[in-house]
């Protein structure tokens, strides 16, 4: 039947037509409340554990600073060596990333040692190495540069060589892509958050070793946040018992003021090493036990 021959003009009843019922409207689709930001959960929580344990961080930096003396900031390394040690520690100890760092020196050399320097090791409150002494950075070029096999013998002290040399070439290129030099000088005066995304952008390099550039280099206000702050503040309560570690750098710089933070990390660390052990803490000899939910469960 062709269109003409429904319309009345051709002889068709309009009455046997029905009006169509508008269609049941559907109901809308039921919004989902968007995730509040992670910034904005942190300020929340600080907020809410300074109105039901008023005092926490006070208490526990001062507790710690009783046993231990306050950690006070110093310069370490120039950002790109605290890069490339930072990239050494992961998963291995201290000491022996420190090996591994004195290896690339002795290798790749950027500069004769200056007549007359200290060859005795610094050490750093809260490192866990013996520390290393003040000599200029390898020459990153050349590092960069090395065939990977080589490279992985210099670091292999450091322990998973296989997987930092890559790490290391693909760090330094990056620096020299970006930046047009293995230089991080230039995130000095850029503000905290930005200078730490600057950082975190480049493949393999997280939050929390961004924030030990910048903390250790430059004293900008970042909390890194490694396995024993981590696991410490979880115990006590700073952070919610389901924060994992890169939620936690978020908890931490909504709870701490921005000179607290070297403090807070160098003396968690320290506690977490020498009294909070991941096995079996020393509880009986720990002076935050009275505000610890670990060792007093209803802990204010
Ligand atoms: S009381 Fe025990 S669990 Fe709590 S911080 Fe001290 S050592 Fe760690």
């Amino acid at each position: 039947m062709s269109p003409a021959a429904k319309s009345p003009a051709a002889g068709g009843s309009a009455q046997s037509r029905t009006p169509k019922s508008p269609a049941p409207k559907k109901p809308a689709p039921k919004r989902r409340p968007s995730k509040p930001a992670p910034d904005v959960v942190a300020r929340k929580w600080a907020a809410q554990l300074e109105k039901k344990r008023p005092g926490l961080v006070p208490f526990v930096l001062d507790r710690l600073a009783e046993a231990n003396g306050r950690p006070a900031w110093q310069h370490r390394l120039d950002p790109t060596s605290e890069l490339v040690l930072t990239i050494l520690t992961a998963n291995s100890a201290d000491v022996n990333a420190e090996v591994a760092f004195g290896a690339l020196r002795d290798r790749y050399p950027s500069a004769p040692t200056p007549p007359g320097a200290s060859l005795e090791p610094q050490y750093f409150p809260g490192w866990g190495g013996v520390g290393l002494p003040d000599l200029p950075a390898p020459d990153w070029s050349a590092v960069e540069a090395a065939p990977i096999a080589e490279l992985t013998d210099v670091i292999r002290p450091g322990g998973l060589a296989n997987q930092k040399a890559p790490r290391i070439q693909a760090a330094l290129g990056a620096l020299r892509a970006n930046g047009g030099s293995y230089s991080l000088e230039f995130l000095r005066d850029k503000p905290p958050l930005e200078a730490r995304d600057w950082l975190s952008a480049i493949p393999g390099i997280g939050k929390k070793t961004a924030s030990v550039v910048l903390l250790f280099s430059f004293g900008t206000p970042l909390m890194p946040v490694d396995r024993h702050v981590h696991r410490v503040s979880g115990r006590i309560g700073l952070i919610p018992d389901k924060a994992d570690a890169d939620q936690a750098h978020d908890y931490f710089l909504a709870m701490l003021q921005p000179d607290q933070m070297y403090e807070a990390h160098v003396s968690l660390i320290s506690h977490g090493r020498r009294t909070c052990h991941a096995q079996r803490p020393d509880c009986e000899h720990c002076p935050l036990a009275p505000r610890c939910r670990y060792f007093l469960p209803k802990a204010e």
